[in-house]
């Protein structure tokens, strides 16, 4: 052995993994149970206490989900992670450590819809407030902080239109307001862009996507950076003050550096119980190990039908942020140099007829509200996804009627172009 670090792709499918110690199994075997039998009786009061590290029931810690924390913590750079039933799962975790109710925090409007619904509908029931902010103005998110700002929330590569977010900027104002920048990294990945090394303080993901790449599971995670000091001001006493239910342990004070993924997964995930199952963590955890080859050839593929669409006489724009010449080529290739992913938007000239003209044709695409597949994904999003949005916050969103949205998989980018090449005709 060397004392090198270990790369990406080594880490992909090494971190957090060994043989099973009982069978030598070579690859992570699915823990497919809710329970777990104590030592004795103080190990188990222990187990309950926090003094000791170790699995109670699954809702709270699994074997096979620890192995894929542990994984995508190192992908990402974090000191720990927690994964949970979905990406909104994950969302919903890390807001309910965060806040209280008449709490705000500031997100980017140009989100994936289901976020956008999830914090003006969902969140709003819980007197968690959300502030929306214009990522192509970093400044709108410092005129937005006021005292009852708790956090900011970005997508690094913003969902539906591939636009790259300058995570750098506004991690200075969330640092400069005292409140942690939380990065939903679902569409970059952390082989394209890892954000903690930009600044953020967690990171969360849809697994769902590239990371399990394949879909067929749901998941999603969070992932603590370590770097916040959560006990600074007493903003965020469920990390700061005595927590009752845990013999009045505070929990930055007892965990350090990896507090808030303790204080997410005790307090949050127990509670709300939006655990993953064991089955969808191995499914997962095997799409991770070769998360390197699929995204670079997802990109690569991306980059090719963007320049067939481009030049296409039906198309009236291409938003493609690994295009030259894109408003946000620089940003991409500052964040994202290895490539700008693998979903992006195009505008038809037909508008919203064209649009469901085109997805009523294609054969090789799939028609469907998906993302990060191994399979050629379209959709019109103003018929669908960002459907219950009003015209003007679709368009705010990057959805407007004219607008399709592509997630290029992993065919031949031949056989992809043709597809899009007839059913334009169409
Ligand atoms: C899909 C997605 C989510 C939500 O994840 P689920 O696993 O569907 O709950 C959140 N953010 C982005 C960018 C997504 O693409």
């Amino acid at each position: 052995m060397t004392d090198r670090l270990p790369g990406f792709s080594t880490l992909s499918i090494h971190a957090g993994a060994q043989p099973d110690p009982t069978t030598g199994a070579r690859t992570t075997p699915i823990y497919q149970t809710a329970s777990y039998v104590f030592n004795d009786a103080d190990h188990a009061a222990s187990l309950f206490g926090l003094q000791s590290f170790g699995n109670i029931y699954t809702r709270i810690t699994n074997p096979t989900t620890a192995v894929l924390e542990e994984r995508v913590a190192a992908l990402e750079g974090g000191t720990a992670a927690v994964a949970c039933a979905s990406g909104h799962a994950a969302q919903m975790l890390v807001f309910h450590t965060l806040l209280q109710p008449g709490d705000e925090f500031i997100a980017a409007r140009r989100l994936y819809g289901g976020s956008i619904n999830q914090f003006n509908h969902a969140f709003k029931n819980f007197g968690w407030n959300v502030v929306w902010a214009d990522t192509d103005d970093v400044e709108s998110f410092q005129r937005a902080v006021t005292p009852k700002t708790k956090a900011i929330f970005i997508e690094s590569i913003a969902n539906p239109g591939g636009t790259v977010t300058d995570i750098e900027a506004i991690a200075t104002i969330a640092r400069n307001a005292g409140v942690p920048l939380i990065v939903d990294n679902t569409l970059a990945s952390p082989y394209l862009i890892r954000p903690i090394e930009h600044g953020a303080d967690i990171v969360v993901h849809s697994l769902t996507k590239f990371l399990g790449g394949h879909g067929n599971s749901l998941g999603g995670i969070l992932v603590d950076a370590g770097t916040f000091d959560w006990s600074r001001d007493g903003r965020y006493p469920a990390l700061s003050e005595p927590r009752p239910e845990y013999h009045g342990i505070k929990l930055q004070e007892t965990f350090g550096n990896f507090a808030f993924a303790i204080a997410a997964r005790v307090l949050a995930l127990r509670d709300i119980g939006s655990a993953i199952s064991p089955f969808n963590s191995f499914l997962i955890l095997t799409g991770i190990e070769t998360l390197s080859l699929r995204v670079q050839r997802h990109c690569d593929n991306a980059k090719a039908v963007a320049e067939f669409l481009s030049t296409h006489p039906a198309v009236a724009w291409v938003n493609y942020a690994g295009l030259p010449g894109d408003r946000y080529h620089n940003l991409a290739r500052k964040y994202a140099p290895k490539g700008a992913g693998a979903v992006f938007t195009f505008g038809l000239k037909g508008g919203y007829d064209a649009g469901i003209n085109l997805v009523s044709n294609v054969t090789l695409f799939s028609h469907l509200a998906n993302v990060g597949d191994t399979r050629s994904l379209i959709i019109h999003p103003a018929s669908t996804t960002h459907s219950q949005l009003s015209d003007a916050q679709k368009a705010q969103a990057g959805a407007g009627v004219d607008v399709v949205r592509l997630s290029i998989g992993l065919e031949d980018k031949e056989d992809l172009i043709a597809d899009l090449d007839q059913a334009l005709k169409a």
